[in-house]
């Protein structure tokens, strides 16, 4: 039985080769498939010369999460996002969360259309829509029609992404997206990720974070730290002398604790002051923001103003507690200006109400 090919199935992210061949421009693995061939991810596959998206308009999760969730500290704080995943993923990540849909190889989900996913949002009171659980990459013709779909509606647009991506790809999705958290993994270490994620090295993720940057569009940094086999001073200190250099000491940076899971199940959690001892790494680069997250409670996950060390924003988790900036987002006690885009909904917490 030949596959059905809907219209919009047809990627655009991609080149004719000869010999009916298809090179695809999504990510940075640059798969070529001959006909009848998948790519490393399983849902683009060389359908009669042309390169199909498999999973177009199938979403196998849907959740309404806090945008801190993201985890994004400095854009729209305290908003809803309505989080869509497919199935398939361009990495291996041995520890993966998601790794029942990022791993899975049938296309299962249920259909979504891109006025269904905004409708959703809009109807679970969400200000935008965001691509998470899985590399958003590889679906990256569906999600760009959720966005402009959202756009339409007022919502903005968020990439949860590994970073690995073509300038191909950046090129198509930057001009659309408000904001992006790209995560590294073991600190982008080239050892780390050749072994645990099935990457080469980290050279497109700088490229991406770049590029992205330079279109204005909202760019915050996380780091998974992997205790034992994905923990080192050295490459924290590389990622965030990167992240100053390339992108600003501005840029929020997260630093996020391990947990157990799929084929990495005995390792420990990280230890937190592991996390701690890489944070003050991270500052002594110059990074301004930088968070610990995955770890409730602990005083890091706050916003410290660089002007005063001041708590400019409390924080509990993805919940905020206390919001001591004024109108135009500077700090109450000194006015340094906090690069945050947007504030709180005024119904977000009674007691952020309270006037700095
Ligand atoms: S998106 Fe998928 S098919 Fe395309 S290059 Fe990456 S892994 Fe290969």
């Amino acid at each position: 039985m030949p596959t059905v090919v809907a219209p919009a199935q047809v990627a655009t992210l991609y080149e004719p080769q000869p010999g009916g061949k298809v090179r695809c421009t999504a990510c940075a693995r640059y798969c070529t498939m001959p006909e009848g061939s998948h790519g490393f991810c399983f849902v683009r596959k060389n359908v009669g010369g042309r390169l199909v998206l498999l999973s177009y308009g199938r979403a196998s999760a849907v959740q309404v999460d806090p945008v801190e969730k993201k985890p994004l500290a400095h854009f729209r704080p305290g908003s809803r996002v309505f989080s869509i995943g497919t199935v398939g993923c361009n990495w291996r990540c041995q520890y993966c969360q998601n790794a029942e849909i990022s791993q899975e190889r049938e296309i299962v989900g249920r259909p979504l259309s891109p006025e269904d996913a905004v409708r959703s949002a809009q109807r679970y009171g969400c200000a935008g829509v965001t691509f998470t659980y899985n590399e958003p990459t590889i679906f990256a013709e569906y999600a760009l029609d959720i966005v402009r779909e959202a756009h339409r509606a007022g919502l903005f647009a968020n990439f949860v992404t590994n970073g690995y991506l073509t300038p191909e790809a950046t090129q198509l999705l930057g001009p659309h997206l408000d904001a992006v958290s790209v995560d590294f993994k073991g600190s982008g270490e080239p050892g780390f990720m050749r072994r645990y994620i099935s990457a080469k090295g980290p050279e497109p993720i700088f490229e991406t974070t770049v590029d992205l940057v330079r279109r204005g569009v909202h760019v915050e940094i996380t780091d998974l730290i992997v205790p034992e086999v994905g923990e080192s001073v050295d490459a924290t200190r590389t990622l965030a002398r990167h992240v100053v250099d390339r992108l600003g000491p501005s840029t929020p940076f997260h630093l996020l604790r391990f947990h157990p899971d799929y084929h990495m199940m005995d390792l420990p959690v990280t230890p937190v002051p592991t996390l701690e001892k890489l944070h003050a790494v991270a500052k002594a680069e110059g990074l301004e923001y930088v968070y610990l997250g995955n770890v409730w409670g602990h005083p890091l996950e706050h916003t410290y103003c660089p002007g005063c060390g001041a708590v400019a924003v409390r924080r509990y988790g993805f919940t905020i507690q206390r919001w001591a900036l004024d109108a135009q987002n500077r700090c109450g006690r000194c006015g340094h200006r906090i690069p945050i885009v947007g504030r709180p909904p005024d119904d977000y917490l009674p007691t952020l109400a309270t006037p700095v």
